[in-house]
């Protein structure tokens, strides 16, 4: 069977710890989209992790870790990755590269910088790791497969084409040092012999794997509101975030992915900007911040911190929708226990009328958050493992959300450990 994990919101839900967990009874996991500009925290029995390109059921000597051809694939990064899991006593994982995913090239960071330089104060708030540059180049047919890094003749040729047109920019827009075609093809030599070893036909080997039964999981980076068709943009980020993009971003039939297992956490956290209706701001932010996750709300590629905000059931709500939900984890529960009481986002007030539905940006800009205040319950619910053994007012926040999101909570964590879970 093939299980998507992924996000309904802004990212950072706790992907990474639900697919570590979920990890223990699969046999692949694959990467879609994305590349190392998010990444997940994971805490297992080898320590505490953030990983940005590896899948993150890396951690288990049973399991395949996929890079698909969705993925922004930055080589140095993913072998400095698979090294330093390494070097703290996780076992060597097994890895596959598709031979269709495209590369991250240096280029893509320097033009990543560079534009968000000459953006200024208008500025994405990119992580600047040439996510943007690369899609672009990927759709627009002057991106880097890895099957090409096999063709000498050809890559000789694209090099000095691809010179061409970078350095035009490089040197009219951006007024920075030019691009060398025969260092780019240096950089390529290195980038072959690193991955040769992992190359594979990955749509071939998942297709195999499905007809042998095997268990997949398509691990997602970022949520629903970071994709670039159904989420706030332009403040999106490059590649779908959708569990339907699975299909496409590892190779398999759409049809095989039969569940979709959406993260959605007990509260909402936010980085880079973009439309964020619950958010709050000042003391009441930062305690959020500080209790949040494991160890605080901070960015784990950028360690900046995160934008932080009330439970919000009417993006969650959207959130679950387009990605399909069949199960929804509902993370980081525990943190809220602090609280006297909770606020939630129920709904939007847009130009003075009441919303439950998740409007395009420009109305999101004007939208105000319609709080609906439940009862905390002021006790740490970490270490539970039964859904009746938590407090009844936790209990009600839980159902509350799901009447309101309209997809069914199966999981519950209270912890980011792999075994802070509770299933219903
Ligand atoms: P991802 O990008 O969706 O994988 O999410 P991140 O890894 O950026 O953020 C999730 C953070 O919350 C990490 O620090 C996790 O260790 C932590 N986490 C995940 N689930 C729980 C939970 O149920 N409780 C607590 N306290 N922390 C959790």
């Amino acid at each position: 069977m093939v299980k998507a994990v992924v996000g309904a919101n802004w990212g950072d839900e706790g992907k990474g710890k639900i697919t570590d967990m979920l990890a223990k009874e699969a046999d692949i996991i694959v990467r879609f989209q994305g590349g190392a500009n998010a990444g997940h925290t994971i805490v297992n029995d080898y320590g505490k992790f953030a990983l940005h390109t590896l899948p993150s059921g890396c951690f288990y000597g049973h399991t395949t870790s996929i890079i698909g051809n969705g993925v922004a694939l930055n080589i140095p990064i993913l072998f400095n990755e698979i090294k330093s899991i390494v070097e703290r006593g996780v076992p060597q994982p097994k890895i596959l590269v598709s031979d269709r995913a495209q590369m991250v090239m240096p280029y893509h960071i320097l033009f990543d910088q560079y534009e968000e330089e000459r953006l200024g104060g208008r500025s994405f708030g990119s992580t600047k790791s040439g996510i943007a540059p690369f899609y672009s180049d990927k759709y627009a047919k002057i991106g880097f497969q890895v099957s090409e890094l096999f063709d000498e003749e050809l890559l000789q040729e694209k090099v000095v084409r691809i010179c061409e047109t970078k350095n035009v920019l490089l040197e009219h827009l951006y007024h920075k040092p030019l691009l060398d075609p025969q260092e780019l093809l240096e950089t390529l030599h290195q980038y072959r012999e690193m991955v040769e070893p992992y190359v594979c036909d990955v749509s071939s080997y998942l297709w195999n794997a499905i007809k042998e039964g095997k268990e997949i999981l398509l691990e997602g980076q970022l949520g629903t509101l970071k994709d670039p068709d159904h989420g706030i943009y332009p403040m999106v980020t490059s590649s779908s975030t959708l569990a339907a993009y699975g299909a496409i971003g590892a190779g398999i039939p759409p049809y095989e992915i039969q569940k979709v297992i959406v993260v959605c956490k007990a509260y909402s956290s936010a980085v880079g900007a973009g439309a964020f209706v619950s958010e709050i701001f000042g003391d009441e932010a930062d305690e959020l911040r500080k209790r949040g996750g494991d160890g605080g709300e901070y960015g784990a590629t950028t360690g900046r911190p995160r934008r932080m905000g009330w439970f919000d059931c009417v993006a969650s709500k959207y959130g679950c929708r387009l990605q399909g939900a069949t199960d929804v984890a509902f993370t980081v529960l525990d943190v809220l226990g602090y609280l006297d009481e909770i606020p939630v986002c129920v709904g939007y007030e847009i130009d003075g009328e009441v919303t439950t539905d998740f409007h395009v940006t420009s109305k999101l800009e004007k939208a105000k958050p319609v709080l609906k205040y439940l009862p905390g319950w002021k006790t740490d619910i970490r270490g539970i493992k039964k859904y009746e053994d938590l407090p009844e007012n936790c209990r009600n926040y839980v159902e509350f959300v799901e009447e309101q999101i309209g997809f069914p909570i199966t999981m519950v964590s209270n912890g980011p450990g792999r075994n802070d879970i509770i299933y219903r």
